[in-house]
């Protein structure tokens, strides 16, 4: 380890918060699929920010738009209109269909808001008691970190010491849509569900189990809530991954790659009924909105269509899976996954493996210990899957 690298990784652990277990690569720079570290070794970035560099790193029409909006207005927040905020607004329903938006800034943030949307339509609409609405979830989800959210999780290690929690959420397994129907009372409002579970380890439910779902949720009027932040935006192979199996959510939170990895963006978008329950200051945010982050959403988006990412994810998916399942050897488990998108369950531990790839110059990172998540970003070409597969192959048959 260099003098510098070792240096900085020293500051880091004295004066920062022990949250995170990072790989001791320090990245200086990047571009497109690549990314420096301090000495001027190269990798490719095969996690892509949990998939916010979906565009690839500094792309240049995203940073031209952060730029020049930084030069114009760059907060003004919403107790005063700014002129990229109704664009954004137009932008999305154009892409997704939903009637309405609400900007926010983290992935957390758009969860929470899908929740406060969800009890109060629960309570107005639906005509739930108020203060008994109550939400579904799933075993294994993940929807962030707020305590409301991890409320909800399974994780243990989400939720150890952070009591007392949240009440009024149930968990279901994933995947399986009789026990969403035996959960379901009269109190319930929502389902909220990732159409893929990310975190868990790019878990894809059993085909069909998303229609079924919205069935069930629609016969009980409940609302279909589906978290698009990881999954959304091309990851998945589509533009929104409840798209594969042609449902249509009451509502879905993105974030993420709506920003590609500049500035924190995030939105719940919904169906008009559902948006109609906030009144003027019933929620909000100082950031939520600004100019400077719907300027860099607008250019993110803009990104995704022109450049086709949800199609080039979807073949360009398919390929580097097939190449992935070529490889032979019994640590393997699974490879699976939607789009560019995909995960190798190990039998063992797979932080060695990332470790042995860092060395050969292709950064990715473990998720829940034995998966190996794969997910450059989508601008990735088709030489440089086959030079990651090469390195991948060669780390997992080397043992
Ligand atoms: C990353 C993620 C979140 C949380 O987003 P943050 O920006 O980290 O708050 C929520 N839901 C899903 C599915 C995610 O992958």
């Amino acid at each position: 380890m260099t003098a510098v690298l070792h240096d900085l990784i020293a500051l880091e652990d004295e004066f920062g918060a022990h949250n995170y277990h990072p790989l001791d690569v320090i990245i200086e720079r990047a571009k497109g699929v690549w990314v420096w570290d301090v000495d001027g070794k190269k990798y490719l970035d095969c996690l892509a920010a949990y998939s916010a560099v979906n565009q690839g790193h500094c792309h240049p029409h995203i940073q031209n738009a952060l730029v020049s909006q930084a030069q114009r207005v760059t907060l003004t927040s919403r107790a005063f209109r700014n002129d990229q905020f109704p664009r954004l607004l137009e932008r999305l329903h154009a892409i997704s269909g939903f009637d309405q938006a609400l900007l926010m800034n983290s992935g957390a943030e758009a969860v929470e808001t899908a929740l406060k949307a969800a009890r109060k339509w629960g309570h107005v609409v639906k005509g739930i008691p108020e203060g008994r609405q109550h939400i579904i979830a799933c075993e294994n989800n993940f929807h962030g970190r707020t305590i409301s959210i991890v409320s909800f999780s399974s994780h243990e290690e989400y939720r150890a010491g952070f009591g007392p929690f949240t009440p009024g959420f149930t968990l279901v397994p994933f995947g399986d849509a009789e026990a969403l129907e035996r959960a379901i009372t009269p109190d319930t409002c929502a389902f909220l569900v990732e159409p893929i579970q990310g975190e868990a380890g790019i878990v894809v439910p059993p085909r069909g189990y998303l229609k079924r779902a919205e069935e069930i949720c629609r016969k009980h009027n409940v609302l279909l809530i589906v978290d698009e932040i990881q999954s959304g935006l091309g990851r998945a192979g589509a533009m929104f991954a409840y798209q594969l199996e042609r449902v249509q959510p009451d509502a879905i939170t993105i974030g993420k790659a709506l920003s590609g990895g500049f500035y924190p963006v995030s939105a719940l978008l919904a169906r008009r009924e559902v948006m109609g329950v906030f009144k003027p200051g019933e929620h909000g945010s100082t950031f939520g909105g600004n100019p400077l982050g719907c300027a860099v959403a607008i250019a993110a988006l803009d990104v995704i269509v022109d450049e086709r990412l949800p199609e080039r994810a979807a073949q360009l998916g398919a390929y580097f899976m097939g190449l992935l399942r070529t490889i032979v050897n019994p640590v393997i488990r699974e490879v699976r996954g939607s789009g560019l998108w995909i995960g190798l369950q190990l039998h063992e531990p797979a932080r060695p493996y990332c470790e042995a790839l860092m060395a050969r110059g292709v950064l990715c990172k473990e998720t829940h210990d034995t998966v190996m998540r794969i997910a450059p970003p989508l601008v990735i070409t088709r030489d440089e899957i086959d030079w990651a597969f090469d390195q991948i192959r060669n780390v997992l048959e080397r043992r």
